[in-house]
């Protein structure tokens, strides 16, 4: 994989910026999906191979190329890399952020966490929500698991009671759209678990029309369900979402760094999607200058378009960008922020 700590910042990017992007995006940003990685919290060298570790510094160093002069703040969930020491990582996490504010933290967590250690990291009061990951699955099926598989029941149980959060990559090939997926965030919302507060990741796991088409009358009526935008670069999930849910309950997120700061999108193909690196492709635009733009840009214009199409407010759009997240995850609105500015 090609790192993408370093910070590849070009002039189309920049132009991008300053003629359609400044103006949309408000001063404050809190970034509800992100990550650190660092090398040193797996116990052998992570299967993906060599990535630059990626620490609040390398955080700030992007968002101030990326989001010139905003106030940043984060909620920054645990790296879901299968191999990773999961007690390491989370003392690790816990020492970058420790007194910095702006900043919330949603555990890692596998099927094999112990409650009682969950419960114990929990109480940092930094620590508010958990972050389960596919790739972790009891049944070994990361593609088609169902939520109890890498969210086991005793640790839903916890989160339940203590009114946590949970950032959930919905798994299954159509994602938020498949029936058992919609049949389980029914039940638990509704009934079993009505203390969880879900966060489904990548616009509820819709990188493309077609699942939250399918899902969003129904994910609309269940309580404690919200959206962060993460990753997503089609404007049609936006369209959806922006036009058919509350605005209210989507909070601006980007995945990176790894997962968003490069030059590609991810490409909307049908009903399915894959990730695309733009300087991997090989491409030879023969009818434009072909100048990529950051994946996080093309997600910027979508989320911009989309918003420009559902009438959203400038009010609203400062909530998707901040107000939103920093009220549901509890961030008081002078705390501060994360790049100190
Ligand atoms: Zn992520």
């Amino acid at each position: 994989m090609r790192d993408h700590t370093t910070i590849d910042y070009r002039d189309c990017d920049r132009q991008v910026w300053e003629e359609e992007l400044s103006e949309f995006v408000p001063d404050r940003i809190l970034d509800a999906h992100i990550h650190f990685y660092w090398a040193s919290d797996f116990p052998v060298p992570p299967p993906q191979g060599t990535r630059n570790d990626a620490g609040l510094a390398t955080l700030n160093d992007w968002a101030r190329v990326l989001y010139p002069g905003r106030r940043m703040q984060y909620l920054i969930l645990g790296m879901p890399v299968v191999g990773i020491d999961v007690a390491r990582h989370v003392e690790t996490v816990r020492r970058e952020i420790d007194g910095v504010p702006g900043i919330r933290h949603n555990r890692l967590v596998t099927p094999s966490c112990r409650t009682e250690d969950i419960e114990r990291d929990l109480r940092n009061p930094q620590f508010i929500g958990l972050k389960p990951y596919r790739t972790f699955s009891v049944t070994g099926d990361i593609a088609q698991c169902r939520i109890h598989e890498f969210l086991p029941h005793e640790q839903m149980e916890l989160a339940d009671h203590y009114g946590l959060w949970v950032t959930m990559h919905l798994s299954r090939f159509h994602g938020c759209a498949d029936e058992w997926n919609l049949d389980d965030l029914t039940e638990y919302t509704t009934k079993r678990y009505p203390g969880i507060k879900w966060l489904l990741a990548h616009c509820a796991r819709s990188f493309t029309y077609w699942p939250i088409r399918q899902a969003v009358e129904r994910l609309r009526d269940l309580p404690n369900i919200y959206y962060d935008t993460s990753a997503v670069t089609d404007v049609r999930p936006y369209i959806t979402l922006l036009t058919k849910e509350d605005p209210k309950r989507i909070f601006w997120g980007s995945d990176g760094v790894g997962a968003a700061f490069f030059h590609g999108h991810y490409a909307a193909l049908g009903r399915s999607w894959q990730h695309y690196d733009a300087d991997d492709g090989d491409l030879k635009f023969p009818h434009c200058d072909g100048r990529p733009v950051l994946s996080v840009y093309e997600q910027l214009l979508s989320l911009r378009d989309a918003a420009e199409i559902a009438q959203l407010s400038e009010s609203d759009i400062e909530g998707i960008f901040w107000r939103n997240a920093a009220a549901a995850l509890g961030v008081p609105e002078d705390e501060g922020a994360a790049n100190g500015s």
